[in-house]
């Protein structure tokens, strides 16, 4: 089968591989859309592992399933959660692998679904693997495990609809925190960003002010909007040193800021600046998928608009270079 194949450092290119082994408990699944991740490009920049074959924000069919697996069958529409539990530790030996505290993640540390067809080791259903209800399409059905990754920070921030909430950095992370504000009510919902075509999709999915942060000052704009008194709230997506500096600035006395965004390099801060403010810094990881598609299906989110561009799998090449470099581009799926 086809897969897109990590060679050197911004170097994809699209081979030959052999398809996959079925595990008892895995599902082979029949790849129709595939997004590229910023976590992607993170490793696609530097090449840490030349042979990864990224792919972890997915949807097909079911094509092959395992002896132990319960529940599914092939020609369902899912999407899938793909990690590989360690089979050793405090959860593993409670049976509760989808817990596991060393899991082996889809895309990184074993092939992912920028394939033909791509092997979801822990097949669960509920847990692991999800079926597509006939209203998502398969673009919509790829779109859940970012979408997932904002539902799960957002509503980690408990915003109440009277809460004046920030969002900085607007990558699809970003924007659908944007949508996902709006479906819980909050009145008041501040983006900042630096690139016009993300900035545009903030104010048509429901941002109420724009902070162009290549032009303006962050921390003077929300200031002002807030009659001085800052957020109740920020939801940290870009995971840079100044967006951290901003987000302590601009946050209330007994604010919450959320760390969402994946920092390259390590912080420098002042925690004086977080004791003195009661400040609580919340570090964000999870998901929660039945959720996020239900939100897709009732329409209050939208995946559509910010995807921009669709590659077939033989141009991944082309597909990872204008993800990293097209100012217009938000998020580039691939489509098999
Ligand atoms: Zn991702
Ligand atoms: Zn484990």
């Amino acid at each position: 089968m086809k897969a897109a194949v990590l060679k050197k450092a911004k170097e994809i290119k699209v081979e030959e591989v052999p398809y996959p082994t079925l595990e008892s408990h895995g599902v082979i699944i029949k790849v129709k859309a595939c997004g590229i991740c910023g976590s992607d490009l993170h490793v696609y920049k530097r090449n840490d592992k030349s042979g990864t074959i990224f792919g972890h924000e997915f949807c097909g069919e079911i094509v092959e399933v395992g002896k132990e697996v319960k529940d599914i069958k092939p020609g369902m529409r899912v999407t899938a959660v793909g990690f590989k539990p360690c089979g050793a530790c405090f959860w593993c030996q409670q049976g509760k692998g989808y817990r596991c505290s060393h899991m082996e993640l889809i895309g990184y540390e074993f092939p992912g679904a920028m394939a033909e067809y791509v092997h979801v080791p822990f097949a669960v259903l509920g847990r692991t693997i999800f079926p597509l209800p006939e209203e998502l399409s398969y673009l919509e059905g790829a779109s859940v495990e970012p979408l997932s990754i904002s539902y799960f920070s957002v509503n980690r921030a408990q915003p109440k609809p009277e809460d004046t909430v920030l969002v900085i950095g607007l990558g699809v992370i970003g924007l659908y925190a944007v949508q996902v504000l709006k479906a819980l009510g909050v009145k008041r919902i501040i983006a900042s960003g630096r690139r016009p075509a993300r900035l545009e999709a903030a104010r048509s999915l429901g941002a109420d002010l724009l902070i162009d942060a290549a032009r303006e000052n962050t921390i003077d704009r929300v200031m002002e909007y807030t009659g001085q008194v800052g957020v109740d709230i920020v939801i940290e997506c870009a995971g840079q040193q100044r967006t951290f500096d901003e987000s302590i600035a601009v946050v209330k006395g007994g604010g919450k800021v959320m760390l969402v965004g994946v920092y390259e390099e390590p912080l420098r801060w002042d925690p004086l600046s977080v004791i003195a403010k009661n400040i609580s810094l919340i570090g964000c990881l999870g998901g929660n998928f039945p959720a996020c598609i239900n939100l897709l299906k009732t329409g209050q989110v939208q995946a559509i608009p910010l995807i921009t561009h669709t590659f077939p799998l033989e141009e991944a090449a082309e597909a990872f270079r204008t993800q990293l470099v097209d100012p217009n581009a938000i998020k580039v799926m691939l489509v098999m």
